[in-house]
C-alpha cells in the first residue's frame, strides 16, 4: 500500500514529495489553519483526496494575488499527471427546470452506486448578483452532506473567459482527488452553454414540457450541443404532456445533421422529484463514454478541447497584457475620446494602439 502510493506521487513532474505520506500531510495541513501552507503538503492532501486541501487548491485558483496564482499554477501542474479519469457532463436549462433538484437526485443516485461526485459551476452573472445558482445554501441539501459528493459554488470573475479559466483548472484538481464524475450546471446566460460544452463529455439539456409548443423559443444552437434531452418534472398531471414533449423532441433531433461522434442524442423524461427516470439518464451517459471510447472519439474531443483551451488562454492573457500596460490605458482613453469627437476611426485608432504595444 505504502509502496503504491510512493509510486504515484513519484509519477509527478518535478516535486519532491516522495518523503510525504498521504497521513502526514493531512496532518500538516491540519496544523496550519490559515496560515502558509506550502505547496507540497497541499499537493499530496489532494492527491489522498482530502477535501479541505482540495477547497484551499481552488481557492488559489480563484485569487487575484499574483503569489497565489503561482502556487496554484504549481499545484495544477503536479495534479495533471493524475487527472483527466472522470466523466464530465455538463447539465443546463432555464431557471426553474429543475437543475438544483435533479443534480441532487442524480448525485445521489451516483454517490449510491459508490461513486465520487463533484458539482461545478458556470455562472457568469454570479459577481453581479451573489450567486443565482448554486450560491444559496438550502439547494441540493442532502447532497452537501454526502460525504461523496463535492459542491463548490461558481468561481466568480468579471468576465466569463476568467469564470471558465478557473473551472477548466478546478476540473483537474477535482479529477486529481479522485473524483469520478464532474457535473458543471450552467444557466443559459450569453455564451456559458457554449463555454461549459467546450470543457465537457457529455452534455445534458434540461426542459419542461409545454402547451404543445415545446420547440418554440429555444435557442437552436443549445439542441444542437446536447447529447440528449430530459424532460424534466415528468410527473403527476405533466406526465402526459412530458410524454408528449418527449415525442416532439425526438422527431425534432432527427433533422439535425449526424455527430462526428456517430451518437444519436436521446431524449427521455424524468422526475427529480419523485426519482424517476434518473437511473435511465445515467445509462445513456454510460452508453455514451461506451460508444465514444470504442470510436475514439472521447479522446480526440478531450484533444480538441485541451487545444481549444489554449488558444483560449494564450488569446486571454495577450488581451489583458495588452491593456494593462500604462501607456496603453493611458493612450486608449485618449483615443476614446478622439472617436467621441470624430476625429479618429476605430481603425485607424486600433491600428495606433497596437502599434504602440512592446
Ligand atoms: P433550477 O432553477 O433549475 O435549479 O430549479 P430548482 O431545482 O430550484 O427547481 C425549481 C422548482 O421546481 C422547485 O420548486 C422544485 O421543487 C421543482 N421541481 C424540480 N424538479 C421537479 C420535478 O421533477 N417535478 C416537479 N413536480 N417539480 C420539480
Amino acid at each position: 500500500m505504502a509502496k503504491s502510493k510512493k509510486t504515484a506521487l513519484q509519477e509527478k513532474d518535478g516535486i519532491s514529495i516522495s518523503e510525504i505520506t498521504s497521513n502526514n500531510a493531512i496532518e500538516k495541513l491540519k496544523k496550519k489553519r490559515s496560515t502558509k501552507i506550502d505547496v507540497d503538503t497541499l499537493i499530496a492532501a489532494i492527491l489522498s483526496k482530502d477535501i479541505t486541501a482540495l477547497s484551499r487548491a481552488i481557492t488559489l485558483i480563484e485569487s487575484k494575488n499574483p503569489k497565489h496564482l503561482e502556487k496554484a499554477n504549481r499545484i495544477i501542474k503536479a495534479c495533471l499527471p493524475h487527472a483527466d479519469k472522470s466523466v464530465r457532463i455538463g447539465i443546463t436549462g432555464v431557471p426553474g427546470v429543475g437543475k438544483s433538484t435533479f443534480i441532487e437526485t442524480f448525485g445521489k443516485h451516483l454517490t449510491g452506486m459508490g461513486k465520487r461526485i463533484a458539482v461545478l459551476a458556470i455562472d457568469p452573472s454570479s459577481s453581479l448578483t451573489k450567486g443565482s445558482i448554486l450560491g444559496d445554501k438550502t439547494r441540493m441539501e442532502a447532497l452537501v452532506r454526502d460525504k461523496n459528493a463535492y459542491i463548490r459554488p461558481s468561481a466568480s470573475g468579471d468576465s466569463l473567459g476568467g469564470v471558465a479559466r478557473k473551472t477548466r483548472e478546478t476540473i483537474t484538481l477535482c479529477e486529481a482527488a479522485g473524483f469520478d464524475v464532474i457535473i458543471i450546471e450552467t444557466v443559459g446566460v450569453g455564451q456559458s452553454e457554449t463555454t461549459v460544452h467546450s470543457m465537457v463529455d457529455f452534455f445534458l439539456l434540461l426542459k419542461l414540457a409545454g402547451a404543445g409548443d415545446e420547440l418554440q423559443g429555444i435557442k437552436r444552437g443549445i439542441i444542437e450541443m446536447a447529447d440528449a434531452i430530459a424532460i424534466n418534472k415528468a410527473d403527476g398531471d405533466n406526465l402526459k404532456a412530458a410524454k408528449l414533449a418527449k415525442t416532439e423532441f425526438a422527431r425534432a433531433l432527427h433533422l439535425y445533421p449526424e455527430k462526428a461522434s456517430d451518437w444519436q442524442p436521446k431524449v427521455t423524461i424524468c422526475s427529480a422529484v419523485e426519482n424517476k427516470g434518473i437511473d435511465t439518464i445515467w445509462d445513456i451517459i454510460s452508453d455514451y463514454v461506451d460508444t465514444t471510447t470504442k470510436n475514439n472519439y472521447f479522446r480526440a474531443k478531450r484533444n480538441e478541447q485541451n487545444k481549444y483551451w489554449l488558444v483560449q488562454t494564450i488569446e486571454a492573457q495577450l488581451k489583458s497584457d495588452f491593456f494593462n500596460q500604462p501607456k496603453i490605458k493611458k493612450e486608449l482613453k485618449k483615443q476614446l475620446e478622439l472617436i467621441e469627437n470624430n476625429e479618429t476611426t476605430p481603425f485607424a485608432a486600433a491600428d495606433y494602439l497596437l502599434k504602440l504595444n512592446n
